[in-house]
């Protein structure tokens, strides 16, 4: 196990100061599983104000100093330190009234809420009250003490356990599974934010798929929207799933990237209430991609995403089921509207969308979508005019021609632009120009 310079320097530190300190928490965690921790945490017997006075001369911020933590920056690195804490009563289901602290480290990690993050290390041994490197061993999400009191203390548990399920691929043991789907009300009580952090970090997991299928009825706490999904029979030969099972497929066949496996999560929301069927019996969602790009957006805001990753989100919904067609036209059209950058995660969502459908259908699709992408680089890499700024003339070639600065000249570039792209018209100065000439007199007649 490799422990950095920095945090081998606070430990040493503390311990020659005459206090206890031991690494805890998630680094704790990762490095048992073998892996590499970002950041560390440790915890000490010794006083905020103590910890202060030990670290006295390097750089130090005071990030929760109520709560006894301190970050001291140690050989480059951030390291927080907390003094051993007893958490008081929670009587808003989020944080605790008041912090103890206390001498015992055991005390400490009792507050924690999963056995896999209630060890504490150092160089030399690991403390490990609860079993922790057991459930590891086995690959168990556990809660520390009475499941249901702890989810009661503090709702966002309930989402953290389900996202380690998700991360790790563990299995909530039974009890605490019970609790979770119990209490799962109680998320009401966590703010947005931090639903939507834990809830990205849960679709980024490995085990996406099973873990949202076990606990569906937490995440329809939160997207009341998903409910109709679980279960729905699509009725159609393209498909093998549910929308859900769909919906999920989906999720884990895209790269691991926030706005994509969350465009997975909700590209068929609305297909439940699109649906209709014909006189044999077939099902369709027609107009459902619209949907699901309108629902999604409201659901988005809700959570608060920027507005940005919303709008690219909703627009990579809105366009998920449409063909785009195997021609440089079609294609350079697309391109030409959605940006390179986007149409790229196009092509993602159109891919993943297929991985989760009727095994049976997926081959002649997929290498379509190879095409389409094969065209596109080519376009790219010939640097075909595929946005304003690469039409053969700008808006100062037009007040040459004598057409007034403003609106008008925005209006006839993107005029030209749209010819180009219907291979209307070449992209060359001449050409171009002749046709700007053209647009500017007809629209003052
Ligand atoms: P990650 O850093 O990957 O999000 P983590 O488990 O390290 O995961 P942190 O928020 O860094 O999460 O918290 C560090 C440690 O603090 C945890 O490992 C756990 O022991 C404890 N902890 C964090 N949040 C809670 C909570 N809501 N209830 C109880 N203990 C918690
Ligand atoms: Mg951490």
């Amino acid at each position: 196990m490799v422990i950095p310079t920095g945090v081998r320097l606070a430990l040493d530190r503390l311990d020659r100061a005459g206090y206890e300190a031991y690494i805890v928490g998630g680094c704790v965690r990762d490095s048992l599983l073998g892996e590499t921790p970002t950041d560390w945490d440790l915890a000490t017997s010794a006083s905020p104000e103590r910890i202060k006075e030990v670290f006295n001369g390097y750089n130090q911020i005071d990030t929760g100093i109520r709560h006894g933590t301190i970050t001291v920056i140690l050989d480059d690195m951030p390291i927080e330190i907390t003094t051993y804490r007893v958490d008081g009563k929670y009587s808003d289901g989020r944080r605790p009234d008041e912090v103890h602290f206390t001498g015992d480290i055991v005390e400490d990690l009792a507050r924690r809420d999963f056995t896999i993050n209630a060890c504490a290390m150092t160089e030399s041994e690991v403390i490990d009250p609860f079993g922790g490197k057991d459930d590891l061993r086995h690959g168990i999400i556990r809660s520390v003490g009475d499941p249901k009191e702890r989810f009661k203390e503090d709702a966002l548990r309930i989402l953290r356990g389900i996202r380690f399920a998700s991360v790790l691929g563990f299995k909530v043991e039974e009890e605490t599974k019970k609790a979770i789907l119990d209490c799962r009300e109680l998320i009401r009580n966590v703010s947005m934010e931090r639903i939507t952090m834990e809830f990205s970090k849960i679709l980024l997991g490995d085990a996406v798929y099973d873990t949202l299928l076990e606990f569906q009825a937490v995440m329809a706490v939160v997207f009341p929207e998903i409910q109709e999904m679980v279960g729905f029979d699509q009725r159609n030969k393209y498909h093998i799933y549910d929308v859900y099972r769909h919906t999920l497929k989906s999720v884990e066949s895209i790269d691991k990237d926030v706005a994509l496996r969350t465009t997975m999560f909700f590209h068929d929301i609305a297909k439940p209430s699109c649906f209709t069927l014909d006189e044999n019996g077939v099902g369709h969602f027609y107009g459902h991609a619209k949907a699901s790009a309108v629902m999604a957006e409201g659901i988005l805001e809700r959570m608060r995403f920027p507005n940005r990753k919303i709008r690219d989100i909703v627009e990579l919904i809105k366009y998920h089921d449409r063909p785009i067609g195997l021609t440089a036209k079609s294609v350079r059209k697309l391109l030409g509207k959605m940006g390179e950058e986007q149409f790229r995660r196009l092509l993602k969502v159109k891919r993943a969308d297929t991985m989760a459908k009727n095994p049976n259908f997926q081959e002649e699709k997929l290498k379509d979508l190879e095409i389409i992408e094969g065209i596109a680089y080519s376009l790219i890499a010939e640097d075909a005019c595929i946005t304003r700024n690469q039409l053969a003339v700008n808006g100062n070639d037009l007040i040459e021609l004598g057409i007034p600065q403003g609106r008008p000249i925005g209006r006839i570039l993107d005029t030209l632009l749209e010819m180009v792209l219907n291979e209307e018209l070449e992209n060359n100065k001449a050409d171009l120009l002749k046709q700007a000439k053209a647009i500017w007199v007809k629209s003052r007649l």
